[in-house]
């Protein structure tokens, strides 16, 4: 008797939920491949990424696509157009949806290295001249006041998801911290927050024109000093009060790595979509997942459902986690524990219904 109950119940719960349980997004963000990786590219979107579970990939191209529009922007050993087109064919053929990412305002450098788009427009540099070879700081930041620099970015975003077929776009603006710098003749003074919202605004403006949902990293709305989460996963440089100033909705990308800080509701209860993003910890990541569903199971129909999911995150070359991915240690600490990561959590997903069954029996079971 026990065993046909829980049978039934199991049945029930499994048809219910179906591949990867009751969220609507089980995604993945990573690095756009090389021009030399899209054989293996083809081969991780058609195969894994249908059988682990994945329905949204994120998927972070920056300046290195061979843009038409502004040639000058693109780097090196850049995709070409034509191959950004087959990404996103081999996504909507593996049912998995596409969102192309170029990190605007912040994370205009890295290390020494400038990016394309400050590199050949110098005059959009917030601290132009300042901050020889970047020493002293951690990323450029375009001036988000510049008159000239949305013609250039909005050309960008238009080209990469159109050739991709895009249904949304990811801006990144994660660790924004060089923003109302006091030698900026236009941003010197200004409250970080009203400068920020202000940029949020008008990315968001010009993709909801082209019918594009804005995904973006949420850390610059959090308050770092009252969660005591501290400057990277939130702000300590004000922006935070820019949540009350932007479209309800983008997606919020809530990335936490080191412990599960429970902002999903924060983000849900402003009335955002959000995603939790976790990255090479699978504690962390379990955690979130069973935050986001706590929320969802127990949260009114409207708040359940803002909690859309989640956003495994890579941070590591394609090549690098794909290898990981496949168990070649060559790949990398990083990009291994991210590979471990992404499978415990996809394992999870999947096994959503099982895991409640046998967690949570009926109460006409006998005991
Ligand atoms: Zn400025």
């Amino acid at each position: 008797m026990r065993r046909a109950v829980l049978t039934m119940f199991v049945f029930s719960l499994a048809a219910g939920a179906g591949l990867g349980g009751e969220l609507p997004v089980r995604g993945l963000h990573v690095s756009a491949p090389m021009p030399d990786d899209l054989e293996l590219a083809e081969r991780f979107i058609k195969e894994v990424l249908p059988a682990q579970g994945v329905n949204v990939l994120v998927m972070s191209f920056g300046y290195r696509v061979q843009y038409e529009s502004h040639p000058e922007v693109a780097e090196e050993n850049s995709l070409s157009l034509e191959q950004v087109r087959r990404l996103g064919a081999w996504c909507r053929e593996a049912g998995v949806r596409l969102i192309p990412e170029i990190n605007l305002l912040g994370h205009q450098s890295w290390r020494e290295r400038t990016y394309g788009l400050l590199r050949a427009h110098p005059e959009f540099d917030e601290t132009p001249g300042k901050y020889p070879n970047n020493e002293g700081i951690y990323c450029r930041s375009y001036c988000p006041r510049h008159p000239k620099v949305h013609e250039v970015i909005f050309d960008l975003i238009d080209e990469l998801t159109l050739a991709a077929e895009a249904d949304g776009f990811h801006a990144g603006m994660d660790e924004v911290f060089i923003l109302a710098d006091p030698d900026c003749p236009r941003c010197q003074g200004e409250d970080p927050a009203v400068l920020f919202a202000e940029e949020v605004r008008r990315i968001h403006t010009h993709l909801a024109r082209r019918g594009l949902e804005m995904w973006m990293w949420s850390d610059r709305f959090l308050d770092g000093a009252v969660t005591g989460i501290g400057k990277w996963q939130a702000s300590l440089n004000g922006t935070q009060a820019a949540i009350r100033d932007v479209p309800r909705d983008i997606v919020m990308c809530d990335w936490h790595y080191r412990r599960a800080e429970p902002t999903a509701a924060y983000f849900a209860s402003h009335g955002f979509p959000v995603v939790s993003s976790p990255w090479r910890d699978a504690s962390v990541a379990l955690d979130q997942l069973r935050m986001i569903r706590l929320a969802r199971e127990n949260a009114s129909p409207e708040l359940a459902s803002l909690f859309r999911g989640v956003l495994q995150t890579t941070w590591a070359p394609f090549r690098s986690f794909v290898e990981a991915y496949e168990g070649k240690t060559s790949a990398g600490l990083n990009a291994l524990q991210a590979a471990e990561c992404f499978r415990e959590l996809f394992a999870r997903l999947r096994g959503a219904g099982l895991t409640h069954a046998t967690s949570a029996p009926p109460a006409s079971a006998p005991q």
